[in-house]
C-alpha cells in the first residue's frame, strides 16, 4: 500500500486517503499529497519505463499493483526547441512543450487521469466541475472512459466552441450558468457537497499530483537538468504550482540540484496573482469582472493562489500581465515562426516572455521552457476574427493564377 498523507498547506491538519476533502476541514486551506520521500529511490523515476503520465507512478497516491489507471495516453508531449521564435525575441535558449497536444488538446488530461481514477477507486455515483472550457472537456472523455456521469457548469457564452463541443459529444451533463466562471465553482462545490459528486476542479489535490508530471516530463527531455525558467499562463494556477511541486520533488530525491525560475502569466484584464506578487501581499483581491479573450485564464478568484504565490517566491521567479493585443501576437509567433497552434491563454506564455526580456528581467542566456497549454482548434472563432478570410475565387486556372500572383 502506498503511503501518503492528506496534510493543509496551512494548518497542518491531515485527512486520510479514503476521505473525500478538498480544502481544509478546519481552517479551509488548500490541501497536498505528502508522501515520505525516504521510501522511493531516485533510480525509481529516472529508470521508469512507459509513457505519460503514468510513467511516474511511483510519485503518484495510488497503490502501483492494484490500481488499475483509467487513462487515454495522456502526456508524453513533445518538447520544441524553438529557434526561429528565440532569434525574434533575442534570447538563445528557448523550448516550447506543447501541451496542446494531449488527448482532449489540453494539460487539463494530466490532472484529470489521476482524479477520475482516484474518484473510482472512491466509488463516487458521478464527477463535476465548474469550467471555463477545458477542464469540462477533459472530465468529459475521462467520466466516459469510467462509465460514471459527469456534470459541468460552464458561464454562460464565455466559453470557446471547441471545449464545450467536446463536452456535449463525450456526454456530459452540459449547464450554461448565468454567472462567470467563479460564480460556477462557488455552485458546484455546494452541489458537490450536498449530492455527494466528486469535484474536479484544481482545487482537488489529487489533479495537481498528475498535473506535475509536466515538470518530470521535461527535465528528463533535458537529460535530467532542469531549465533556468518554466513561463506559463496563470488562470486558477493550479497548474503553476503543480509543475512547482513536480520540480521540488526531484530536487528532494537529489535527481536534480535546481527548481527552475517559475514565472506566471496573466493577461492585464484578470490578474490578482500578479497585483499581490507586485504588491509583496501574501493573499490576492478577487477581481468582480475578469476580461480577456484568454477565456482559459479570465478567472478573478485563483482557488490556488496561495500555492503559486508561494511556488512563483520560492523559485525566484516573476508574476507579469500581457494585454489581449499582446496574447494575438504571440499566438501569430507561434504559428508561423514554429508551427505551433495554441489557444489564446496558451500565447500568454510566450507573449510575457517576450515582454520579461524587452523589461530587462529575463537574460538572454537563460534555457528557458515555456508550457502551451491548450489546442489552436479549441478557439477556432479567435481565429476566424484574427485572420484574414479565405479569397473566394473563380474554379479557373488563370484567375486563381493571377490571384496567386497578386498576393
Ligand atoms: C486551465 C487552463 C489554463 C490555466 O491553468 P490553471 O491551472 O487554472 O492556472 C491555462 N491555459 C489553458 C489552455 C487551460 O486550459
Ligand atoms: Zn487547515
Amino acid at each position: 500500500m502506498r503511503e501518503y498523507e492528506v496534510k493543509c498547506i496551512r494548518c497542518g491538519a491531515r485527512f486520510s486517503r479514503e476521505d473525500v476533502v478538498y480544502t481544509c476541514r478546519k481552517c479551509d486551506g488548500l490541501l497536498d499529497i505528502k508522501y515520505d520521500y525516504s521510501e522511493i529511490g531516485a533510480e525509481q523515476v529516472v529508470k521508469a519505463e512507459g509513457e505519460g503520465v503514468w510513467k511516474y507512478r511511483v510519485l503518484l497516491p495510488f497503490d502501483e499493483q492494484e490500481t488499475k489507471p483509467i487513462t487515454i495516453n495522456e502526456g508524453n508531449t513533445p518538447l520544441y526547441r524553438c529557434d526561429r521564435l528565440a532569434k525574434s525575441i533575442g534570447i538563445d535558449d528557448l523550448w516550447v512543450k506543447h501541451e496542446g497536444l494531449n488527448p482532449s488538446g489540453s494539460f487539463k488530461d494530466r490532472g484529470m487521469t489521476v482524479g477520475v481514477t482516484k474518484a473510482v477507486e472512491l466509488g463516487v455515483k458521478g464527477v463535476a466541475c465548474a469550467s471555463t472550457g477545458n477542464t469540462s472537456a477533459s472530465l468529459a472523455i475521462f467520466a466516459a472512459k469510467a462509465g460514471i456521469p459527469c456534470y459541468v457548469l460552464l458561464p454562460k457564452g464565455k466559453v470557446a466552441l471547441g471545449k464545450v463541443a467536446q463536452a456535449m459529444m463525450h456526454g456530459a451533463k452540459v449547464f450554461s450558468l448565468k454567472g462567470n466562471f467563479d460564480d460556477a465553482l462557488r455552485v458546484v462545490r455546494v452541489l458537490c457537497e450536498e449530492e455527494k459528486l466528486y469535484l474536479l476542479n484544481s482545487v482537488n489535490p489529487y489533479r495537481l499530483e498528475g498535473q506535475k508530471t509536466i515538470a518530470f516530463e521535461v527535465t528528463e527531455k533535458l537529460d535530467w537538468e532542469v531549465p533556468d525558467r518554466v513561463i506559463l499562463p496563470v488562470g486558477n494556477a493550479g497548474n503553476i504550482s503543480a509543475i512547482f511541486k513536480g520540480f521540488s520533488e526531484l530536487k528532494t530525491l537529489d535527481i536534480t540540484d535546481d527548481i527552475p525560475k517559475m514565472t506566471g502569466i496573466q493577461a492585464e484584464g484578470a490578474k490578482p496573482i500578479v497585483n499581490a506578487f507586485k504588491e509583496g501581499k501574501a493573499e490576492i483581491i478577487p477581481e468582480d469582472k475578469p476580461e480577456t479573450i484568454a477565456s482559459a485564464i479570465r478567472i478573478g478568484n485563483p482557488v490556488n493562489a496561495a500555492k503559486a504565490l508561494h511556488a512563483i517566491r520560492s523559485s525566484g521567479g516573476v508574476a507579469e500581465s500581457v494585454t489581449d493585443d499582446e496574447i494575438t501576437e504571440a499566438q501569430f509567433m507561434l504559428a508561423r515562426l514554429e508551427g505551433i497552434g495554441v489557444e489564446p491563454a496558451s500565447a500568454a506564455s510566450i507573449a510575457g516572455l517576450k515582454k520579461l526580456v524587452e523589461m530587462g528581467k529575463i537574460e538572454r542566456d537563460e534555457r528557458i521552457v515555456c508550457i502551451t497549454t491548450g489546442h489552436l482548434l479549441k478557439d477556432p472563432e479567435r481565429v476566424i476574427k484574427i485572420c484574414e478570410p479565405p479569397k473566394e475565387v473563380d474554379a479557373d486556372v488563370d484567375v486563381v493564377r493571377a490571384m496567386v500572383k497578386g498576393v
